[in-house]
């Protein structure tokens, strides 16, 4: 979808369709894509993981391992396509293989 360059406002609904925030129904969001594949950088702090490359899979953000995928509700706030809560023996065994690393 090409980025409108008009100065007017676009009507509310007026773009591609969204699916309504699950939280507060609302249809304003903000997209990220920030695939920067190898060049990624994944922290978990409470775990001590620090990572450089592509990101761990199944660790609750959306995306793929070339980087992040988020759809943000502009009114609450919440990220849409998450998937939460994700537990410490799951963010631990989706990281494994970095700890084989060396
Ligand atoms: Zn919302």
């Amino acid at each position: 979808m090409a980025i409108s360059q008009s100065n007017t406002l676009p009507e509310s609904g007026t773009s591609a369709a969204v699916s309504p925030c699950p939280c507060c129904g609302s249809n304003r969001e903000i997209s990220v894509f920030a695939k920067a594949c190898n060049s990624n950088f994944t922290s978990i702090p409470h775990l001590g993981i620090e990572h450089f490359g592509y990101m761990p899979s199944e660790v609750g953000v959306p995306g793929c391992s070339d980087g992040p995928e988020i759809h943000v509700c502009l009114d609450c706030g919440r990220i849409k396509n998450g998937k939460y809560p994700v537990s410490d023996e799951q963010l631990w065994k989706e990281t494994a293989y970095l700890r084989e690393e060396v």
